[in-house]
């Protein structure tokens, strides 16, 4: 094989709590990831000339060693001692710094590709090894579906299938640091919790109600405070009939969820004509085979 073109699905968070924070500043997390079928797309291609090649529609991307392409692939040929090199294409479709985990995403996608290129048949247990010392979120993308993140993001517990909906993800224009997020949390201020083991319940129940009645996002406080913007673009996705809404990850991207189409379509509309126009995107919940 020579050449291998994969989808990159994007994440959004169903739930986020934070329970703690180590002494090395990293947070224990609680949280219901769940990938959407908006994706980006790669192509790897072997080649002769030494090095990694990155292509990409987005001119502000990095293509060097900052790009966790880069970074999968290279640590991936250092571990199996692969000679030559790799061209990838990229084409960039998940919002860049929006709380997607676009980039561990890639980077996850970058492990299959090479692992089927250079039929090196390794399991997920290992591609998840290797990934975990690109980004927490990368073991998590490799796996897809819904699924429990603890620890830091490491610790993977996968659950059934959320019930099908229609996910209407708007990603605003002004961009958020995860680091200033994080840093402005204030656990011991924090009364309100979101309630990860109801949200798990109504997965299993198949219950899209309960669940969009149980969304919940720690970090939402933080950003809600500094970027008002947010909680009206929530209250716009639920005056067209959006059942829950949320902030995914550190933000800024919105999420709303809807049982019926032409509601989720008007939505979609809405936001469409809008100034977020090109970031609006009206998709659904993705399952791995
Ligand atoms: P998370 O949800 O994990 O916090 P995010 O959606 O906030 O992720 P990304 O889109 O993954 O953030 O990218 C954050 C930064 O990483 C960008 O500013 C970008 O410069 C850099 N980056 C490196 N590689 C990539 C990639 N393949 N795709 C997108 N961004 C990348």
């Amino acid at each position: 094989m020579n050449k291998i073109t994969l989808f990159a699905n994007a994440k959004i968070n169903l739930g986020l709590d934070v329970i703690g924070k180590r002494p090395n500043g990293y947070h224990d997390v609680r949280m219901i990831m769940q990938t959407i079928k908006l994706h980006d797309t790669l192509t790897l291609k072997k080649i002769r000339k030494k090095g990694i090649f990155i292509k990409t529609n987005l001119h502000f991307l990095p293509t060097n060693e900052n790009n966790l392409i880069y970074a999968a692939i290279k640590l991936f040929m250092t571990e199996y001692n692969l000679e030559g090199g790799v061209h990838v294409t990229l084409e960039k479709k998940i919002p860049v710094a929006a709380g997607m985990a676009g980039g561990s995403a890639d980077a996850a996608a970058a492990l299959q590709g090479m692992n089927q290129l250079y039929e090196t048949n390794l399991s997920l247990k290992r591609l998840q090894e290797m990934g975990v010392k690109l980004g927490a979120d990368v073991p998590y993308c490799l796996l897809g579906g819904t699924a429990l993140s603890e620890g830091i993001g490491e610790i993977l517990t996968p659950l059934p299938p959320a019930p099908a909906c229609y996910c209407l993800i708007v990603k605003p224009k002004f961009a958020i640091s995860t680091k200033y997020v994080y840093e402005n949390l204030n656990l011991s201020e924090i009364t309100k919790h979101p309630d990860i083991d109801r949200l798990i319940t109504s997965i299993e129940q198949e219950d899209l109600t309960m669940l969009c009645s149980s969304l919940g996002n720690v970090l939402e406080s933080v950003s809600v405070k500094e970027h008002p913007e947010l909680t009206v673009i929530k209250e716009e996705m639920l005056s067209f009939g959006a059942l829950g809404t949320l902030m995914s990850g550190s933000g800024p991207t919105v999420f709303g969820l809807f049982s019926d189409q032409s509601k989720a379509n008007a939505a979609f509309m809405h936001f469409k004509v809008g100034p977020y126009g090109k970031q609006s995107f009206l998709t659904g919940f993705f399952q791995p085979d």
